[in-house]
Parts: C-alpha cells; sequence; structure tokens
C-alpha cells in the first residue's frame, strides 16, 4: 500500500524532516537518483524500503557532475512522471531541490543551476565541472571529495570530473537526509565503489547497500539515457549485454585470457556498430584490472550508439 508522500524542496526542510523520524526512533533509508525514473531506480526504492522504517528518494540533477562538453542539457526529466511513480510505492519523502549549491546571502548565490558555457572555466578537456563554468565570478562552490585511486580508471578516463562531482553530491546529500542506509544501483559498479570508500575513509555512519542490476526483457541495462536511443541504436546497444554475457561464458567455461575476452566485446559491440570508450576487467572491490580471473572480478564497459554514452558491466565470481 502506497504511503503518505512528502515533496521537499528546501535543505534545511529535509534535515528537519529526517531528524523529527530518527529522534522518534525511525530508521531512514535513501535512494539518491537524478530523476527520469525507471524500474531500475523503483528496484532500489523497494530494496530501501526493506531495509528501514522510512524511504527518501532524492532527484536532482547534480552539474557538479557534468563536465561543459557533456549531455546536463539533454538529460532527460520528468518530475511529475517521476512522483507518480513514487506515489505507489512505500516512499515518504523525495527531496527535489532547486539547486544544491545555493549559499544564499554573499555564498555563492551566482551559482546558477548550471548549463554549458562556452568559452568559461571548464571548456571541453579542462577539468572543471558545469558548476564552476556557471560561477566564473569565483564566490561559488569550491570544496570537492574525491576518491583518489578509485576514481581514475573506467569512465574516471573518459570523464575526469565525474567522480569528484559524484562523490560530493552524495556527500552533501548524507549531510542534509542524514540517512541509516543508503542503496546504490550495481549498474555504476564504480560509483557505487567510490561511494562505499567515501564512507569508510570519511567515517559516515551511512550502511551503503550495492542493489543488481536491473534489464529490460532483452537484456539492455535500464538507464535514463535509453530513450535517447534511436530504435536502430536501441538494437545495436544490445551487443553491450550480449558481449558481456558471451565473456562471461567464455571466462568461467572456456579459460579464456582477460585479453581474449576484452577483444571479444570490443569486437562485438563494434560490428555491431557501437564505438567503445573502454572495456575492462577489474578486481570488484580495489578495480584494479588484472590479467587472469583467479578471484572475483568484474567487466565492465563503455560504449557510444550515436550521441548516447551506455555503461553496464557484469561480475565473474570463478
Ligand atoms: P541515476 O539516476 O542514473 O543517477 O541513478 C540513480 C541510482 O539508480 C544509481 O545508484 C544507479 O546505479 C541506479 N540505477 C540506475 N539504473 C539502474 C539499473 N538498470 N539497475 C540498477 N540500478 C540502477
Amino acid at each position: 500500500m502506497a504511503s503518505e508522500l512528502e515533496v521537499i524542496r528546501d535543505k534545511t526542510a529535509m534535515r528537519r524532516w529526517s531528524r523529527s523520524h530518527r529522534s522518534k526512533g525511525k530508521t531512514v533509508a535513501f535512494v539518491p537518483t537524478m530523476g527520469f525514473l525507471h524500474e531500475g531506480h523503483l528496484a532500489l526504492v523497494r530494496a530501501a524500503g526493506a531495509l528501514a522504517d522510512l524511504t527518501v528518494v532524492s532527484i536532482y540533477v547534480n552539474p557538479g557532475q557534468f563536465a561543459p562538453s557533456e549531455d546536463l542539457d539533454a538529460y532527460p526529466a520528468d518530475l511529475r512522471g517521476d512522483l507518480h511513480k513514487l506515489a505507489d510505492l512505500e516512499v515518504h519523502a523525495v527531496f527535489c531541490p532547486t539547486n544544491l549549491y545555493d549559499y544564499g546571502e554573499g555564498g555563492g548565490r551566482g551559482v546558477v543551476q548550471a548549463r554549458r558555457t562556452e568559452g568559461a572555466v571548464g571548456s571541453p578537456g579542462s577539468s572543471a565541472s558545469c558548476l564552476e563554468a556557471a560561477a566564473a565570478d569565483g564566490s561559488g562552490h569550491e570544496t570537492w571529495v574525491r576518491v583518489e585511486k578509485l576514481e581514475r580508471g573506467l569512465c574516471g578516463m573518459s570523464r575526469p570530473v565525474f567522480f569528484r562531482g559524484v562523490a560530493t553530491v552524495v556527500a552533501k546529500l548524507f549531510n542534509i537526509v542524514e540517512p541509516d542506509i543508503a542503496v546504490f544501483g550495481k549498474k555504476d559498479y564504480q560509483q557505487w565503489r567510490i561511494i562505499c570508500r567515501m564512507v569508510r575513509d570519511l567515517d559516515f555512519a551511512v550502511k551503503i547497500i550495492g542493489s543488481e542490476i536491473v534489464r529490460e526483457s532483452d537484456g539492455l541495462a535500464m538507464s535514463s539515457r535509453n530513450v535517447r536511443l534511436s530504435p536502430e541504436e536501441r538494437e545495436k546497444a544490445l551487443s553491450i549485454y550480449n558481449s558481456l554475457s558471451k565473456a562471461k561464458y567464455a571466462a568461467l567455461h572456456e579459460q579464456s585470457t582477460c585479453q581474449e575476452l576484452k577483444n571479444l566485446v570490443v569486437q562485438l559491440v563494434t560490428e555491431a556498430g557501437g564505438r567503445i570508450d573502454y572495456v575492462e576487467i577489474v578486481e570488484q572491490e580495489s578495480l584494479i584490472p588484472v590479467e587472469e580471473i583467479n578471484s572475483p572480478a568484474v567487466i565492465c564497459v563503455a560504449a557510444w550508439f550515436g550521441a548516447v554514452r551506455l555503461i553496464d558491466n557484469m561480475e565473474i565470481n570463478p
């Protein structure tokens, strides 16, 4: 049965809500999202509901994790639809701030909800996000959380400001929502591991749960970006899942080397018409690349189909 859902836009009101419930002994589970919710997000929300008394979902497209050359402007949004979907679940509060980087009087008012800014700080290739691009007057946000080694490989190679932005916004959200538990999807494997490490290293009092990847019936990992694929690109994008499945089978049954497994994924995705960003096989916790799979590993892929970059992964437990 659906519960009464409060929509909260203000940081202080969010913290007050959480503190008032926690002071009465209630536990709070939290699911951070960027909205345009699909079944993958809803699975996280259901998992959260089973782990605590109350569930909070946040919806916020974070400019701090997008480079000015990336798709912040094109990121899909449907707040009404999202609230509708959440109203059918056991969600107690939805936190949807307008601008998490508005610090009020004299403290970064210039940080507007950032959009692509040509020629400003953070042009393509530089190490700044849309947030810095929008606040070139120096009044803006300047504190960042970096998980230094884990953020470097995989997606960090082609998105150098991404994980700095993710870790920072998640730290901010944890300080605002003050949850007992937070649920993240393994679809964003590196992100999940980075948040686990941040929580450990900075002693956040939050338990992190990793939730399994939710896929379409044909295997494509659900993603808010999938709506931007044309029907042809959608068909081609299935090569990611198919190649990962074949590579996993080969790893477990054919003693293939990691290089052979990576070559197989590159070949199948490229033949289908995708453009590979990376294929890597890494140790599950440290994300250090491996050459042989003797212990739990994960094969991670990022590839472009037209203007859409998709990521996916598969754990291999020998
Ligand atoms: P996003 O809105 O894309 O930032 O995602 C919010 C959360 O949902 C993250 O923890 C993601 O890993 C998770 N998520 C997104 N897609 C999926 C999926 N297909 N399966 C499981 N979790 C997902």
